[in-house]
This record gives C-alpha cells, structure tokens and sequence, in this order.
C-alpha cells in the first residue's frame, strides 16, 4: 500500500499547536506518517491565524510559500485566516485545496480524498460551521514534535467581544472542553512522557461545566500523579484567579507563571477597548498575586496606538506599568482589524508616533525583566532540562531560561533544582523576559 505522509506548519498561538497536534494524532491514527515542514508529503497542513493583519498576511504568504514547496501536494489551510477564500486561488493558479475555518474537524483523515497524491485538485469553499456554545470533546492525545512540553486544550471561543478583536468571530463563542476528556488526555500526555502540561484556550477564565470551573479544572489535573508540571497559559484577568493564585502557592507541581494580558495601562482606552476589568482590579490581581506566590513571574500584553491615544493617555499607560511588579510585557502595536468596532473608529495615532510608544514601553520591559531576572539570583528554580549548544539549559517554572555548564551532563527531558548564580549579559530585547541565567549551579 501506497506510503501517505503528512507536514503541518503553524502559526500563531499555543492553542493552535494544540489544534495541530491533534489533528496530527488524528492523522497518524489513519495511517499517516507525520514528517517534519520540508520533507516530502502528500498532504500538507497550513494551520492559519488572523490575530493581527500581520498575522493575515504571514498566513497568506505561508501558503502561497508552501503551494511553492510543494507544488503537487493536497493542501489544507485551517484555522483562524481559513475564511479567506483568496487562499483557495492565487494569480491564475490554485493554492489551498481546501478551506477548513474553525472549528477544527474531529477528524481531518475522514475529510481528505482516498488517494491525496494522485486526486485531481479542485478547490473546496469552506462550509459555514457555526460553532455551538455547548461542551465539547476530543478524540486521542496530541502528537507533539518534542517531547518535553505539550499544550492541553481546555476551551475554544469568546463570547466578550473586545472591539479590537476578531477572535470571536473567527473561532465563534466560548465553549468548554469535557472535564473528564481533559484529564483524559492529560493522564495520557504525562504517560507518554511530557514534563511539562500548558493549559490553552481562547479565553480559559471562562471554562464552566456544571460546577466546575478553570481552577476546579487546574486541580483535578494537580491531583494526576506523575512526574511533571503544570503551567497555566494565557488567561483574562478576573475575581476567578484568587483561588488560581491559591492553587499556584500551595502546589509545587503548578508553575509560578500566570499571564495577564491587560492590553492597556489607561481607564479611558481600557473601556473603549471594552475590557472587564478595571485598572484598579487588574492591579489587585498582580498585587495578590505577587504577595502570595514568592518568586512568580508576571506577564502580560500591551496595545499601543489605539483609538483615541493621545501623549497624556500613553503617559498614564506607562506610568500604570511602571508602578506594577509585571516581569515580561508583551507589547506591539494595534492594528485595525475589518468588521471589529475599533476598525472605524477615529483618532488612531499616526504609526511614526505609535512605534515610539512601542520602544518605549518595550524598553521598561527590558528593564522589568532584567529586574526580575536579578531578583531571582541566589534562589532555587525547579528547572526543566531541555537540549542546547553550547550549555544544557531548560526553563524554570517561573519562566527563566535556565543555562547550566556544558559539563553538567544531564538528561534532557529531566526536572532539576538549580541555584541560580548570575544573570547572562546582552539580553535581547524581544524576548526580555525570557533572560538568561548563567553559571548555575545544581543540586539534584
Ligand atoms: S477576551 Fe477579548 S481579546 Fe481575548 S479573545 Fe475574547 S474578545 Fe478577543
């Protein structure tokens, strides 16, 4: 029997590499080897994102690419941009052979024609899913590429319709995944080997099952035995994550991370971008959460140049920041994105104006995440061991990437506490809060 390959290239965020992984389990379950982007296949797989209109056009470009690399293959685009039916044709010639907007099919294999390599290519338009906002579930156990980290999907969708977002009409309203299917394959996924779970969704603050909710669903996790950890991706701000907070202070296993995308540090823009929260509530959280859990590290995400900006707007951003003990910010510019609110809106900065806000803030990034880098020197980090050249490192729990001497000799994929002795000079901006520690040493 003919040997049926499949490549998968993702963009965008965490729970798209969970989106991937399944669909990637899915497909080997049908028989399909799954092979690293480049290698020859018959089927390849763009999983999309539309987050930003960077994010659109990287998409487009990832498929106009792969139609290149791989002229005769049967090619998927899903995801967040597949609604874009550009992506079925380019200039006089076919690219995508079929659009699959979310959300993600259960199975792929069960959509692709019998014999992919040797079918005649004919482009199919998407269907028009309409999500339902009940529960739902996933069959197998995402197939990940490496073999120490894997995401866990526990929602899709968001019901609270940011005005800057197009989330919630490209991946439809919140809906939570089965308990019971989530330990599921979290039982799974630790039996296979991973050290290290991260929950992902859209909106995770949001996950409800009957009574449960996404600190029940932390815990019921917390209680798998096994050796690993579990780190909480990305989550809106909220009353919910005191008892989040209390988990992460009374359970070694669950990281000392929690991710707060505030978006903004004014009130005004922060209503008009139609966020739940207020200033002084997003404060309290970080303020909780920073005297609850020793050593945590904070991060969150930063908009600038949204409508109605102006100096004394962006000043009192900055200074709201300032004053927060936040360790990594993620900060880029906003960009209109069609059929949103905030797309029509007037009083967007010029972009000259917007990039300098941008450098700014990314630099009182560096600084908070050298600051926070320097606040850990001396203390013991329970350390995941990943491979590298020239030095071993891996990631602590509270998100420092940890280099160890390249005599260390240990295994990868292996927990270690490890005293961090200094931090790595030279730290890139862009990934500031992900600073360096050198010369640790290591008690095991
Ligand atoms: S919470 Fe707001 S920003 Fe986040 S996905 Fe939902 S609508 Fe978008």
């Amino acid at each position: 029997m003919e040997k049926k390959r499949v490549a998968f290239h993702t963009l965008g965020c965490r729970l798209n590499q969970a989106d991937s992984a399944l669909l990637a389990a899915d497909m080997s379950d049908h028989g399909y080897e799954v092979v690293g982007w480049g290698e020859p296949a018959e089927v390849v797989v763009i999983n999309s994102c539309a987050v930003t209109g960077v994010a659109s056009q990287k998409s487009r470009q990832a498929v106009t690419a792969a139609r290149k690399l791989y002229p005769d293959a049967y090619l998927v685009v899903c995801g967040c941009a597949a609604t874009d039916e550009q992506l079925l044709a380019g200039k006089g010639a076919l690219l995508a052979d079929l659009l699959l907007p979310n959300p993600k099919p259960k199975s792929l294999a069960a959509l692709l024609p019998e014999n992919p390599a040797h079918c005649e290519h004919i482009a199919v338009r998407p269907s028009s899913v309409v999500p339902h906002c009940e529960g739902f579930t996933i069959p197998g156990v995402g197939l990940y590429s490496e073999r120490t980290r894997a995401n866990l999907k526990v929602q899709d969708g968001c019901s609270f319709r940011c005005t800057y977002c197009i989330v919630p009409s490209v991946r439809g309203p919140a809906r939570s995944r089965d308990l019971e299917d989530i330990l599921r394959e979290a039982r799974a996924l630790i039996d296979r080997g991973y050290r290290e779970l991260v929950l992902t969704g859209v909106n995770v603050a949001t996950y409800r099952q009957d009574d449960a909710d996404l600190a029940t669903v932390l815990q019921k996790i917390l209680e798998i035995p096994g050796d690993y950890r579990l780190r909480l991706g990305s989550v809106e701000p909220g009353p919910l994550l005191d008892r989040v907070i209390d988990l992460m202070a009374s359970y070694p296993r669950m990281c000392r991370f929690l991710h707060l995308p505030l978006q903004n540090g004014d009130g005004d823009i922060l209503r008009r971008m139609g966020r739940r929260y207020t200033l002084e509530e997003y404060a309290r959280t970080v303020e909780l959460a920073a005297s609850k859990v020793e050593g945590i590290c904070l991060g969150t995400d930063i908009m600038v140049g949204f409508p109605g900006e102006d100096d004394a707007a962006f000043q009192r951003c900055y200074d709201y920041l300032d004053a927060l003990p936040l360790s990594l910010m993620h900060v880029f510019c906003y960009s209109p994105r069609p059929g949103t609110p905030a797309a029509t809106w007037p009083g967007r900065p010029a972009k000259a104006v917007s990039h300098v806000r941008e450098e700014r803030l990314l630099e009182l990034a560096a600084g908070k995440a050298r600051t926070f880098a320097a606040s850990q020197v001396g203390k013991m980090a329970r350390v995941l061991l990943e491979t590298g050249e020239p030095a071993i490192h891996g990631w602590s729990d509270n998100y420092l990437k940890v280099v160890l001497p390249p005599s260390a000799g240990l295994d990868p994929n292996t927990f270690h506490d490890c005293k961090i002795a200094g931090v790595l000079p030279g730290v890139e901006r862009e990934v500031a809060g992900q600073c360096s520690i050198h010369n640790s040493q290591f008690s095991i």
